[in-house]
């Protein structure tokens, strides 16, 4: 995955709270070794921790603005997101956000920007506060999508996934598939608090994979808002090996099998290897979010 070079980077479109401490929060969310588990099973790449009755309520103090807000200062230009992995989670967020601006636009719909915030260790949201535990997570109580990026280091340590460039723009992608999700209306079908592999849980995570590749589809054409030209110049075979490598590293039975010895499909909530791979697949093949009905 290549930038041009040459492009602006919009850092609006991310809040960089790492290294600041939120006052007198408490661990709510994934404390301990003993809930990781359960967050990794629970959580990862999913919706906001309260949809998953995993905040106690505490703290929720809103990010505010780092006085070494990081990529407002670093992220400058496409040249910087091809050499630093926060600049890329920049760069990304902007490409995914302008193709689905352009892509809204042109079903005559208005697409509302999401920001991405960067945070380290714990952080507050409007759904209950978290730990960098339970994973990337799209919060729709204030429409942000939360990352710490050391996640991007457990993608391959942890889960063992190549979690190459596009790996991490996958699991981004993935994020906003739950903001467009919200926009339409579709996002609170998960909330029936069932799961299983044919559960709504389970349809909604894997059509967030579909409008992954969807974006995927489209990112090297897809004209940015500064220069008119793609922000990314070039997506290989490789890339996209990579974020299926991902989607699959992070597949409900690979999860199980690792963590807890044993597979056991009523308890899905994300979805297999198998069905992620496939669904970002036909998002990634079609370009068109109407082939991604993942609840027909
Ligand atoms: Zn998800």
């Amino acid at each position: 995955m290549q930038f041009d070079d040459d492009a602006d980077l919009d850092t609006s479109e991310v809040q960089d709270v790492r290294g600041s401490r939120i006052p007198g929060g408490r661990a709510t969310v994934g404390g301990g070794i003993a809930g990781l588990v359960a967050l990794i099973l629970g959580l990862l790449f999913g919706v906001g921790p309260e949809q998953l009755g995993l905040s106690d309520g505490g703290p929720a103090t809103s990010p505010t603005a780092s006085t070494a807000a990081q990529v407002e200062q670093s992220c400058r230009t496409g040249k910087d997101a091809n050499t630093r992995d926060d600049c890329r989670t920049v760069a990304v967020v902007n490409s995914v956000q302008d193709f689905w601006r352009q892509e809204f636009q042109r079903r005559q719909g208005t697409y509302t920007p999401s920001r991405t915030v960067l945070f380290s260790d714990r952080i507050g949201t409007a759904c209950g506060s978290a730990t960098s535990a339970v994973g990337p997570f799209y919060c729709p109580g204030d429409r942000q999508v939360y990352l710490d990026l050391g996640f991007f280091d457990e993608l391959r340590t942890k889960f063992g996934s190549s979690g190459g460039p596009f790996a991490q723009a996958y699991v981004v992608a993935h994020e906003y598939g739950h903001h467009v999700q919200d926009l339409m209306g579709t996002l609170n079908r998960s909330q029936d608090g069932r799961t299983g592999s044919d559960s709504n849980a389970v349809r909604v995570e894997l059509q967030a994979d579909c409008y992954a590749g969807v974006w995927a589809h489209h990112a090297t054409t897809t004209p940015d808002e500064s220069t008119g030209r793609p922000l990314i110049t070039s997506l290989t075979q490789a890339d996209i090996r990579d974020g299926l490598d991902a989607a699959a590293a992070v597949g409900d039975d690979r999860i199980q099998e690792k963590f807890q010895g044993r597979v056991t499909p009523e308890s899905w909530t994300h979805g297999s290897a198998a069905q992620r791979q496939q669904w970002f697949t036909t998002g990634f093949r079609s370009g068109d979010m109407a082939d991604c009905n993942t609840f027909r």
